[in-house]
């Protein structure tokens, strides 16, 4: 079940939209979301379970919310629908938001929420993924679909799996026979060797100038929106980010060691400045072939990421998109390298902020809202 435009309508006639509260579950980018929000002028809601999620904020009155809602659990959510709408509550999606709530039940949220949850399902699937990047010109790492045709480094990635956990590399059948999990879901793609940039954009579809987006297929010779780039992270990656200190990955197969994906934390970097053209092309592309996943796709609205990998050839592989804010945008509450070219202290958590602003004063909610 998803939210269609109608159903979002009638929620918005009754919005009082001079007292918006921006509502966000207190997980991954929340102290950024809370933050800019607060800076664009607007009432904010915190949503947690557990006291200890609460109390820490208090640390930080900068983002502490002026409002909270306290679960037992957050499929709960669901249930105060009507409640977040009496109080003109926009949900700000995070990664941490559709994990807990499931994203069948994130789909069904009956809350006007930012960004498009349409997207989700496409983003949702490795295969979908795939499809949508090729769709928007990117090149990918290659899919490997029999384990015995693995002749070169390969990395395993399960369905689902948060945040890495789980991951292994392998370099023939036999090392993919030990590590594996065959009860779960894998993909085998080619390992890339490279640098990681994980690229932090935003699309405006309200915007008439900067830069702007060529639509293709039935979006052909229209201009979609402006597309900007926020910031540019690089993971951190418990243990694999430290494991040359032990010596080569043979020293550490015979002390049983293999190396692991988990995210643990984010770092800020910046990329040649000649990278940028092609990272804007793709982008863009991704975002032109949103519009054309399905028909009346409303296509990616405000910020996404793109996972990428540069190689020494300076080409780009992109693993992965994700359709909404990432954590990787932390490091950037007081701006980053990019958006300080535009205007100073502009997080992503305060662009979402300022585009609802936007939005508001335009009369035009609904365009960004699903
Ligand atoms: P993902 O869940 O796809 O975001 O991948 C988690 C991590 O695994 C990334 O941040 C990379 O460090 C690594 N990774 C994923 N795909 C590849 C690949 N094809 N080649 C090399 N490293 C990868």
């Amino acid at each position: 079940m998803g939210v269609d435009t109608q159903t979002l309508r009638k929620w918005l006639e009754s919005y009082d939209t001079n007292s918006i509260t921006i509502g966000v579950v207190a997980s991954h980018s929340s102290l950024q979301i809370l933050h800019g929000a607060r800076q664009e002028g607007f009432r904010t809601l915190g949503i947690a379970v557990g006291e200890n999620r609460r109390k820490f904020y208090s640390a930080f009155p900068g983002a502490d919310p002026d409002e909270w809602l306290m679960l037992e659990n957050y499929q709960q959510m669901l249930d105060y629908a009507e409640w977040f709408r009496e109080r003109n509550v926009i949900i700000i999606p995070h990664g941490s938001l559709v994990e807990y709530l499931g994203s069948e039940n994130f789909k069904g949220l009956e809350v006007p929420t930012f960004g498009n949850r349409g997207i989700l399902h496409w983003e949702s699937s490795r295969e979908r993924q795939r499809q949508w990047l090729a769709m928007g010109g990117c090149s990918m790492p290659k899919v490997i679909d029999d384990p015995h045709d693995i002749d070169g480094p390969v990395i395993v990635k399960y369905a689902g799996a948060k945040g890495g956990e789980g991951y292994f590399i392998a370099r023939d059948y036999r090392d993919f026979k030990r590590n594996v999990n065959i009860e779960q879901e894998f993909t085998i793609q080619e390992y890339v060797l490279g640098c990681r940039y994980y690229l932090h954009f935003f699309f405006d579809p309200i915007a008439k100038d900067g830069y702007q987006v060529q639509g293709i297929g039935k979006n052909a010779g229209k201009n979609l929106g402006r597309l900007e780039l926020m910031s540019m992270d690089r993971r951190d990656e418990s243990n694999v980010d430290e494991f040359y200190k032990l010596g080569s990955l043979r020293d550490l197969r015979e002390m049983s060691l293999e190396p692991s994906f988990v995210v643990t934390g984010n770092q800020p970097v910046v990329i040649r400045e000649s990278l940028l053209p092609r990272a804007f092309e793709m982008a863009e592309g991704t975002v032109a072939a949103s519009f054309e996943l399905e028909e009346n796709s409303r296509g990616m609205i405000g910020s996404f990421c793109l996972e990428t990998i540069v190689t020494d050839k300076l080409e780009f592989r992109v693993f992965e998109i994700s359709a909404r804010i990432v954590a990787g945008s932390n490091p950037f509450v007081g701006g980053s390298p990019y958006s300080d070219i535009n205007e100073p202290f502009m997080s992503t958590g305060r662009r979402i902020a300022r585009s609802i602003k936007k939005a508001v004063s335009n009369n035009c909610i609904e365009d960004i809202l699903s």
